[in-house]
């Protein structure tokens, strides 16, 4: 299950200080520098993880009976805030365009789950927000992707917009979102080439795509369980293409968190859901109060 190992260690971190009537700078001290091993070794980014114990110390000091809560019980509530607001404080949206379709551009590295994830999230649109998605098969590049793309399709009943292998990702995102208007869909989720690593050419194609189609959300899909390399992939993802968004995907991996943690501070973009597992409803929205409340027990 992710976040155990954090979990744990979080709730050792706090539990000393949970009875207490008093909280002396020193109790403080101590249960930071605890939070702060525990951080590093969900591997959560070096910078994230300083700023946020800067945070928690300014607050908790000083902290003095008030209405129904210890000084204890409060450190522990300004901990629980501060790692919710760390994940992005409130449920994201998914946006809507003033006028359909609504165009969501879906980029990451080749096995971060992309293809998956996109069948995912068209069922999701249809189950919670009775939208009538079109998916479009433009990631030419992966033998099985197109293949994989109409497999799910066929699964979920729902059309899959695809020319192939030959054609120009390009002119395929294109006529997707022209499909989409003429067959009354209201959202186009375009699958996009992956590749092993971040590379110039790849970026290139994304960006032409994205000038083409305008996309109103670029969701990056991100794989939880690669750590800080999600961080860094977040990061070189946001700087050439502007993503409005992060899907965190194998949450229900034994990954440590740290991604989970790290990737709103470093790169201002919120998760908006997360992948819980291979099969088609297993994606949620991501909420970070929820996932605080549980990390701290
Ligand atoms: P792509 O190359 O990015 O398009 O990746 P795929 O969609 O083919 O996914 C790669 C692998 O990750 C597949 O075996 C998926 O079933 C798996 N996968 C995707 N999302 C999740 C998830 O949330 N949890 C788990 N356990 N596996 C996932």
């Amino acid at each position: 299950m992710a976040f155990e190992g954090l979990s744990d260690r979080l709730q050792q971190s706090i539990q000393k200080i949970k009875g207490k009537g008093k909280v002396s700078e020193q109790d403080v001290k101590e249960m930071s520098r605890e939070v702060r091993l525990a951080l590093l070794e969900a591997d959560v980014n070096f910078k994230v993880v300083k700023d946020f114990v800067k945070k928690i110390r300014e607050r908790a000091v000083g902290q003095e009976v008030m209405g129904s809560l210890t000084p204890g019980q409060q450190v522990i509530k300004i901990v629980k805030e501060e790692l919710t607001y760390l994940m992005g404080e409130e449920e994201s949206k998914i946006a809507v365009a003033k006028r359909p379709p609504t165009v969501i551009m879906m980029v990451g590295l080749q096995g971060a789950g992309k293809t998956t994830t996109t069948g995912k999230l068209a069922n999701l649109l249809r189950k919670s927000y009775n939208r009538k998605p079109l998916l479009a098969a433009a990631d030419i590049y992966r033998p099985a992707a197109i293949q994989q793309l109409e497999t799910l399709g066929r699964q979920l009943d729902m059309p899959v917009h695809s020319q192939g292998t030959e054609a120009d990702p390009v002119d395929i995102a294109k006529q997707a979102v022209e499909q989409a208007k003429e067959e009354h869909h209201d959202y186009v989720i375009i699958d996009t080439a992956g590749r092993l690593h971040v590379d110039g050419e790849l970026m290139g194609e994304l960006q032409r795509i994205k000038e083409a189609v305008v996309p109103d959300e670029i969701f990056l899909v991100v794989d939880a369980m690669t750590g800080q390399d999600a961080v860094n992939v977040a990061e070189s993802f946001d700087d050439q293409l502007d993503i409005t968004g992060v899907l965190l995907t194998k949450l229900d991996g034994d990954t440590r968190g740290g991604a989970a943690l790290s990737i709103k501070a470093v790169t201002g973009k919120p998760i908006k859901f997360a992948g819980m597992g291979e099969k088609l409803d297993q994606l949620e929205p991501f909420h970070p109060e929820r996932m605080a409340s549980r990390i701290l027990g």
